[in-house]
């Protein structure tokens, strides 16, 4: 793995969390997009060098959903940058770790992304990703 890629955040309404990051950050996202897949809408913002992902449901039984009934607003999951994520998942599965999806699936910010079960690493989701076509 070779760095963390962003932290992943879930909030209730993506209007007020945009603004709030905003105000936080002193930058506006560079980046907003639906994963219509996952029900999610997305939302990137740039701190130096690193990135934070904003989430919010787009569908009442989506993931994202189920996590802010469960557990509130807060982090989601920890990215990490992989250069080869299908080696990075067998790897990981040799390891002992379960795995959410058996395939890299077509996430946000035109990556490949697969998850860890949170109950696998210590409750949190990581996320790995790579960069699509490179
Ligand atoms: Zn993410």
């Amino acid at each position: 793995m070779k760095k963390i890629e962003h932290l992943g955040i879930a909030v209730k309404n993506m209007e007020d969390s945009n603004s709030l990051f905003e105000k936080l950050l002193g930058v506006s996202p560079y980046k907003q997009e639906e994963v219509a897949s996952e029900g999610v809408n997305t939302s990137f913002f740039k701190s130096g060098p690193n990135k934070i992902e904003l989430l919010a449901s787009t569908s009442p039984d989506g993931p994202i959903a189920k996590f802010l009934e469960k557990k509130g607003e807060g982090i989601h999951h920890v990215a990490f940058e992989v250069d080869d994520i299908v080696e990075e998942m067998a790897r990981l599965k040799r390891e002992g770790f379960m795995l959410l999806n058996e395939k890299p699936k077509k996430g946000a910010d035109n990556k490949w992304v697969v998850f860890v079960h949170p109950k696998s690493a210590n409750g949190v989701l990581i996320e790995l990703c790579q960069e699509i076509d490179k």
